[in-house]
């Protein structure tokens, strides 16, 4: 990557003409719209540095939201170069959600919710709604929790929604939606979709926390915001207010997320809501070469415009863009990871040069295997990480709520799972009684005000449940002051042991699930659990300073770093807004790439409903992202047969291959009549040759 300034200090050298234009622009509202790797989150970042350099902005007035929190760290990364020390550090580099839970720790009482409020992931808020509807119907839930997303992102309540509800089955879900969010109320919780609609209705009603926020943000800058919803861009109104000093840069062609919500409308709304809105496009793409980006136009010149864009390059041609047709999943795996090694070899690059796309989840257990099986390094993201994992993540609950009691989800977690005897019923008493009370869930079951709040049963199987936590806390040397008596408690190991027994969950999992899925849980439990052992013997851990630990690798498990030298596999989803050198894209088959809609893994009820075209325009979409991340070399391959719920399907090639101008069995290779293999072996007996 080149400097971001010149030697002379200068804060557009780097940036083409139409770069400069929107760096410099502090006149009013600013909007970039162009393709792919346009240098659009460049713009971003240098306008950042320009802001605090240049205009006097404090850095702590300065809020750059992205998409992920990949991309923040990323941008972050970036910043940091441009400013360094403590000036980097005072700016706000977020996601949304993240802004959204800082807003709302600081805003709190405004919204009825004490400060150390929860924050339920998409797992917590299912098994809510599964206990609200009584079903354990997957599709179903999957259905309503997603409806529920789809009302809350538009700032639909629930009595409108019920109102509006046009089906029987949207009917059902109105009502769930309102025991849902009195739910989260009596649990002084919220999930993702609260972290942006709450700050919304906040600064929406509430003048005082509105200037407030609006005189905090002296600038905002928005990444990818083709991608935001109805709620986000009201948010984005809001925190700028009348003085609208914002630039958001977005392009329209790699919208992807309209079945979570997101509408590119908010890009047009943006020209009719500001009338004063400078729009400034950038047609240089510093990516790709010629190849890959005449591909990707291709593809896209196939949906309706919405804006009209050009894209060139000046980096070369490049080699042809090669497609293959593969026997099966697995030859396909194979293939690729074959000739990901000899091109290492060939080009003299590293691991972390070469990433594989897909476009579904299922598709990256065959990758990984094949991988696994070559001893090439891999990380991938978009995908469930070990710390992710229902069982790891229902032993973590324990060990958290014996940490710090007062953390809610965790004894809700903990207390419903295995079941003991306390439901939802139970739980929303003590939530609210909690509430009224300002405590935690956990210190509330002591109170003697509970004695009226709950029958002598239900609180029975309570006390029971947090007597027994607070033996683990004693035991584990919580309630010591001293740090060097606490060490000399029990070993971690024992307790662990203990705990697991003691809640039986090694039977819990064989009356819940199948055979296999009981063992292959059971055996994350294992490994986790020798996991921490083992972290408690060699660093002399107690079982406190051990769950802390913890909770900071999962941080940074989420914050990636250091990437490490590996073959990045990724969903197409995940991949946005990146770049590698080269690129393999798998699957690309009809009824994957494009997929197909009705039994989407994902199970989407509107996305059965919206039109095949609708559909096929967001999966192009997803193609031109896939596509565009290519810098020096794309590799499409199809199957000719996928397994498929143990059965092999025949398979046709995606039309995208078509539209991108390429002829699906073609192999434009240098070395075609050598096996991947072959050509592998030859490469390193050229490699251990002495030099000459
Ligand atoms: P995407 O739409 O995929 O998010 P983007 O428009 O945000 O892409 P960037 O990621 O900002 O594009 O830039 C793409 C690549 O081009 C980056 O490696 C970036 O450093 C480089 N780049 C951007 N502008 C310039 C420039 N003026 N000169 C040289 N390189 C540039
Ligand atoms: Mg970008």
């Amino acid at each position: 990557m080149s400097a971001p300034f010149a030697p002379d200090g200068s804060l557009t050298a780097g940036l083409n003409a139409a770069q400069r234009d929107a760096v410099l622009y502090l006149d009013g509202p600013c909007l970039v719209l162009a393709g792919a790797g346009s240098g659009k989150t460049r713009v971003i970042t240098q306008k950042i540095a320009y802001l605090v350099r240049e205009c006097g902005y404090a850095a702590r007035n300065i809020v750059a939201l992205t998409f992920t929190n990949k991309a923040a760290s990323e941008m972050q990364h970036r910043v940091q170069g441009v400013l360094p020390g403590k000036s980097g550090k005072a700016l706000t580099i977020s996601t949304f959600h993240s802004l959204g839970v800082r807003l709302l720790r600081e805003e709190a009482r405004h919204v009825g919710l004490k400060p150390q409020f929860s924050i339920l992931d998409a797992d917590d808020a299912l098994a809510i709604i599964q206990d609200l509807l009584a079903t354990t119907d997957k599709a179903l839930l999957r259905s309503v929790q997603s409806t529920i997303s789809l009302w809350k992102n538009g700032l639909i309540e629930p009595e409108e929604a019920e109102r509006i509800a046009a089906s029987a089955a949207e009917r059902d879900a109105a009502r769930v939606y309102r025991s849902y969010r009195d739910t989260l109320i009596a649990y002084q919780a919220v999930d993702f979709d609260d972290l942006i609609r709450l700050p919304a209705r906040l600064l929406e009603d509430n003048a005082e926390a509105r200037e407030r926020w609006q005189s905090r943000v002296r600038y905002l800058l928005v990444d990818e915001y083709q991608d935001t919803n109805v709620c986000q861009y009201r948010l984005v109104r809001l925190l700028t207010g009348p003085r609208a000093m914002f630039t958001a840069v977005g392009d329209d062609d790699q919208a992807i997320y309209a079945w979570r919500g997101a509408t590119v409308e908010n890009l047009a709304k943006l020209t009719t809501d500001y009338p004063s809105l400078k729009v400034i496009k950038l047609e240089q793409n510093y990516r790709s070469v010629q190849r890959i980006l005449e591909a990707a136009n291709n593809v896209i010149s196939n949906n309706p415009k919405l804006f009209d864009k050009k894209l060139w390059s000046d980096l070369g041609v490049g080699e042809p863009i090669a497609v293959l047709a593969q026997d099966s999943d697995e030859a396909e795996a194979e293939n690729i990871g074959m000739r990901i090694s000899a091109a290492r070899f060939e080009r003299r690059c590293n691991w972390r040069d070469f990433a594989i796309l897909y476009r579904s989840n299922h598709q990256s257990r065959v990758l990984e295997q094949a991988l696994r099986t070559l001893k090439i390094p891999y990380t991938i993201s978009g995908g469930q990480s070990f710390f992710d994992k229902a069982e790891v993540r229902d032993i973590l609950a324990y060990l958290r709520l014996i940490a710090n009691d007062d953390d809610d989800p965790a004894f809700i977690r903990a207390a419903t799972t295995p079941k003991r005897g306390i439901g939802q019923g139970t739980l929303h008493a003590l939530g609210t009684y909690a509430g009224n009370r300002h405590v935690s869930l956990y210190a509330a079951v002591f109170e003697q005000g509970m004695e009226q709040a709950l029958p002598e049963r239900n609180l029975r199987f309570l006390r029971e449940f947090a007597n027994f936590i607070q033996r683990m806390q004693w035991r584990a040397g919580r309630g010591t002051a001293d740090a060097q008596e606490a060490a000399s408690n029990e070993p971690a190991g024992e307790i662990l042991d203990d705990l697991i027994k003691a809640i039986n969950y090694e039977r819990y999992l064989y009356d819940t699930f199948d055979e296999r899925a009981a063992q292959a849980r059971w055996q994350n439990v294992i490994d986790l659990m020798d996991w921490l052992k083992r972290k408690a013997d060699e660093d002399g851990m107690t079982l406190m300073a051990l769950v802390q630990h913890v909770a900071l690798i999962t941080m940074l498990e989420r914050g990636e770093d250091e990437e490490p030298d590996a073959v990045k596999l990724s969903t197409l989803h995940a991949s946005k807004g990146l770049e590698y050198p080269h690129v393999y894209l798998a699957g690309v088959e009809e009824g994957l790439l494009p997929h197909q809609g009705k039994d989407d893994e994902e199970g989407d009820p509107e996305r059965a409903a919206e039109s095949l075209a609708t559909r096929i325009q967001e999966e192009r979409r997803l193609m031109y992202v896939g596509i565009t991340r290519a810098q020096r070399s794309l590799h499409l391959s199809w199957c000719k047969r996928r397994r498929r719920a143990r059965e092999d399907v025949v398979r046709e090639p995606s039309r995208f291959i078509k539209e991108m101008g390429l002829d699906a069995g073609a192999v434009p290779d240098a070395n075609a009549g050598m096996s991947p293999k072959e050509r592998l072996g030859a490469l390193k007996a050229l490699l251990t040759r002495p030099a000459a």
